[in-house]
């Protein structure tokens, strides 16, 4: 009789209660070892306001390139170096917040 949660799945994947909460990645991968900065070429650059921010991390667990760096749980910076310009940080951050804005790159020269 077949299981519909076995404890060790065929595939060696790891099984469901081994998974970070949220299925959030808490490794970067390859990730760390491109530089994907270069894409906002014509695109658009995210500046985060530490003033306004309320530490509700949801740009760090949406960003898909972990661009958010934390120190003592809360975000500090973001790193361009790896940082593509998609603009999910901005579209998750709360609205009412605001405290991150899409800005032009070729405004930074
Ligand atoms: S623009 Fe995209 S890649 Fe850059 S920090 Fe925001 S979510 Fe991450
Ligand atoms: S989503 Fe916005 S408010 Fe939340 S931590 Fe990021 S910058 Fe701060």
């Amino acid at each position: 009789m077949s299981s519909l949660a076995p404890d060790v799945p065929a595939n060696g994947l790891p099984i469901w209660d081994e998974l970070p909460p949220g299925g959030v990645s808490e490794d970067a991968g390859s990730t760390s070892r491109r530089t994907m900065g270069f894409w906002r070429g014509g695109g658009q650059r995210p500046l985060i306001d530490l003033n306004l921010c309320v530490q509700c991390l949801h740009c760090w667990v949406s960003c898909p390139d972990a661009c958010f760096i934390l120190e003592d749980g809360q975000v500090t910076c973001i790193n361009y170096d790896h940082c593509k310009g998609c603009g999910i940080c901005a579209n998750e951050c709360p609205p009412m917040v605001n405290a991150i804005v899409l800005v032009e790159e070729r405004r930074f020269g």
